[in-house]
């Protein structure tokens, strides 16, 4: 058996439930630690830890597994994926679009899978899990019986592991667009070429609540992808959206989502940044009941949390300053290393600054198949602020 052995005092975060191990917290590896092995966590007296995994190369040297002395085999993974899936019961009601499997929080580091009516999309993000894949894959398809499962393992974090990029078919075939249903309304998925895996189901929830605010309202939704808040917000009776996005197959599927969805006559899509836009409609002078702000992570890293908040901040204000009196600001922000007291601090900001003031009515996050493993901070990323102008 491979042991890693810890500096003295660096078993405590672990033992607490954490399950990343430093290289820089680690003494000494025993036995060939080659990447994707499975080895011992030890502390520096030699007593176990935790079973992980490893790879010499990431900075995260070690991920563990199980906090018990059990073995790491097919059996262990087929426990792990039938307790996410069990577990999801309650929180994916009416969707056939949700996530089976989050990584760290499913005590499954570096796995994520996603359903999409009859399909599966799988991403494994580190060289411990991609050791399992075939595995995984196998266990996939006894348990949820799938049309196929598409890997997406083009995401660039894995070349922090020093996997390569890539993406197809692991098991069965046909078409890689899938309908699946959210609340009643019809997304189209592309897991081929969407991005991440095809849909943002963690917004799911966030898209439930703007849709039981929007009667009425004319909606600006910013960084609309293929249209989620949109159309629910129509769904919902909002007088009119306007969605915008950089992204022109993004905004392809959005105009085929709102035409299936019979909501296109209310809804219009520009192509374009959405910070110019802002700054547009603000020259213009027009003006929205509701604006939704969900953008892509301006940060990935804790170096650049500074330019991001820059980031954030001015689409914030832009869109702060488009609102009616009795507007509604959906704020959103999907970067863990903006925690909830500098997103409030960001908002307040920009608040201050747009000379507007606003009531704090809902502070959500990410929808619950995406769950929050309690110590684990890494877990909790999505922050969901629902201001109201007054
Ligand atoms: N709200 C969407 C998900 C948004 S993901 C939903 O509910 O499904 C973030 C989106 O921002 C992506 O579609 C990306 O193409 C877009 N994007 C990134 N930078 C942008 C910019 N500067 N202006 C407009 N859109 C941008």
């Amino acid at each position: 058996m491979i042991r890693v052995a810890l500096h003295r005092g660096r078993e405590a975060r672990p033992l607490a439930g954490h399950p990343w191990i430093y290289a820089s917290e680690v003494a000494k590896i025993e036995g060939d630690g080659a990447a994707g092995a499975v080895a011992d966590v030890v502390d520096w007296r030699g007593s176990f830890v935790g079973r992980a995994t490893v790879n010499p190369r990431s900075q995260i040297l070690a991920r563990i597994l199980t906090w018990d002395d059990e073995a790491i085999d097919r059996e262990f993974f087929r426990r792990r994926l039938e307790a996410s899936v069990a577990r999801r019961r309650p929180w994916v009601q009416g969707t056939t679009g949700w996530r089976v499997v989050f990584g760290e929080a499913d005590l499954l580091p570096g796995l994520i899978v996603d359903r999409y009516d009859d399909l599966l999309v799988v991403q494994t993000l580190t060289a411990g899990m991609e050791a399992w894949l075939p595995t995984l894959a196998e266990l996939l398809t006894e348990r949820l019986a799938p049309r196929a499962i598409f890997e997406r393992n083009d995401a660039p974090p894995r070349r922090l592991e020093g996997l390569g990029l890539r993406k197809g078919f692991l098991a069965g075939g046909g078409p890689t667009q899938v309908w699946i249903e959210e609340a009643g309304a019809a997304f189209l998925v592309d897991v081929a070429e969407g991005q991440k895996t095809g849909f943002f189901s963690d917004q799911r929830e966030n898209r439930a609540a703007v849709r039981a605010l929007a009667s009425g309202r004319e909606m600006l939704d910013c960084f609309c992808y293929s249209g989620g808040f949109t159309i629910q917000a129509l769904a919902g009776g909002a007088a009119s959206a306007v969605g915008v996005d950089l992204s022109a197959p993004a905004l392809r599927w959005a105009a085929v989502n709102a035409d299936r969805n019979g909501v296109a006559p209310r809804a219009q899509f520009r192509e374009g940044n959405a910070f110019d836009l802002l700054r547009g409609f603000q020259r213009e002078g027009r003006r929205f009941d509701l604006v939704v702000l969900d953008p892509p992570a301006f940060t990935k890293s804790k170096a650049v949390v500074a330019g991001a908040l820059r980031g954030y901040k001015e689409i914030n204000l832009r869109a702060m300053k488009l609102l009616r009196e009795g507007g509604l600001l959906v704020s959103s922000s999907c970067s863990y290393h903006l925690d909830r007291e500098a997103f409030l601090a960001m908002l307040a900001g920009a608040a201050q600054d747009a000379r507007r003031r606003f009531h704090l009515v809902d502070f959500r996050t990410q929808a619950r198949d995406h769950p929050i493993l309690v110590g684990v901070r890494e877990t909790q990323y999505l922050k969901c602020a629902i201001l109201q102008a007054l």
